[in-house]
């Protein structure tokens, strides 16, 4: 049984933030901090402060889980946190090419970690590495690896879990390959935001590893699904003053993540009787997590946070949401996907199921 990993990140003050409203953290040790003047203590399994470095995040919460990814165990790395509070900072970094060493976010290294930990592994297994890239914005999934797709469909596969119909799936041989693909996600990201004239904090971006491993002994296929999120914005639309279409977002954006935690709050409330109905299917977001939520796969959750008293209420309501992800229990396990004997699919595998039932 493994636990989810939840840590806070607690960025600088920014330029915009006064200095005079004061901070709403004080740490107490590496788990544990007070906040809003002692008010609250909470004690997280790791807690980051403004001259946290980047490498001492991946380290601590990323790295586990890539190198049970690489071991065909899923994991899911999910950054959740109001706007500004420091989600793709984490995630990406200032930028996920050319950036300096040091302030290189979760996203590079994973990608550097995985291929550093199969480089190691060949002797024992091929393997091969697909990377699709998504975002969801107005509860459409959009393909950022090929933007002439369009709102592409979730289904369930037993065996294989939750797919994308008909996403993007590039083989990457290597970092450099994989971060130049990244690269181009980005890119027609940022081209989306312009063209729907959008910010990226209000939708949410997912990055998907595929990594299969041909074992040359046990004659066996595994797969591990490595899944990074990067959320929309958290905060409340009626503190950012948001009319019209962006009030619109700020809605759809609040339904999603509350959706989130309604399927968080099913989870660890303890009556965990089949009779208890997970609501994954109340937002695209839930269903592309439904494996990692529904205890299939490792997970990792980073609250970022502004050390601000100005955003006193938003942190705790993230800190809150982490509290709450903390008792959420899985028991991921290995995925075979096929014998390479028979390159068949399990038997137990129907043609519907191997198809991929398509939910909505
Ligand atoms: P979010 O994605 O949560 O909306 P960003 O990651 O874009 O927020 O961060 C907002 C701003 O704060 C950016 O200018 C970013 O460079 C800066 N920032 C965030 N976290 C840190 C950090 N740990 N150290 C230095 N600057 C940071
Ligand atoms: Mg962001």
């Amino acid at each position: 049984m493994s636990k989810v990993t939840v840590c806070a990140r607690f960025r600088p003050l920014s330029s915009k933030e006064n200095k005079d409203d004061g901070v709403c953290v004080r740490g107490i040790d590496a788990e544990t901090f007070v906040f809003q003047d002692d008010e609250f203590t909470f004690t997280l399994d790791r807690v980051f402060y403004q001259d946290s470095a980047q490498s001492a995040i991946f380290d601590f919460l990323a790295l586990p889980i890539v190198t049970d990814a690489v071991n065909a165990i899923n994991g899911t790395i999910i950054t959740y946190g109001q706007t500004g509070a420091g989600k793709t900072y984490s995630m990406e970094g200032p930028g996920i090419q050319d950036c300096d060493e040091h302030k290189k976010g979760l996203l590079p290294r994973v990608v550097e970690g995985m291929f550093d930990q199969i480089s190691s592994s060949i002797d024992i297994a091929r393997y091969t590495v697909k990377l699709s890239m998504v975002e969801i914005y107005m509860e459409k999934v959009r393909d950022l690896l090929d933007l002439s797709k369009g709102n592409i469909q979730i289904k369930e596969n037993k065996t294989q879990g939750i797919l994308l119909t008909g996403v993007t799936e590039v083989p990457v041989s290597d970092s450099t390959e994989a971060l130049q693909h990244l690269c181009t996600g980005l890119a027609n990201r940022a081209v989306g935001e312009t063209q729907m004239n959008m910010s990226s904090s209000r939708s949410h971006c997912a990055y998907l590893f595929t990594i299969q491993q041909d074992s040359v002994n046990e004659k066996r296929v595994k797969a591990g699904k490595l899944i990074l999120v990067d959320l929309a914005g958290s905060e409340k639309a009626d503190k950012t003053g948001a009319e019209g279409r962006v009030l619109e977002e700020a809605k759809t954006i609040n339904k999603s993540l509350s959706a989130l935690g309604n399927v968080i709050n099913a989870l660890t409330s303890g009556s965990s009787s089949k009779a208890n109905h997970i609501p994954y299917r109340d937002s695209k977001l839930t269903r592309i997590l439904q494996d990692a939520l529904g205890g299939n796969s490792r997970m990792a959750l980073l609250c970022c946070c502004s050390p601000s008293n100005s955003n006193a209420s938003e942190t705790l309501s993230t800190l809150r949401f982490g509290m709450r992800a903390k008792h959420i229990k899985a028991s991921p396990r290995a995925s075979e996907v096929k014998s390479a004997k028979t390159q068949e699919e399990p038997s137990s595998v129907t043609e519907d199921e191997k198809c991929g039932r398509i939910l909505e």
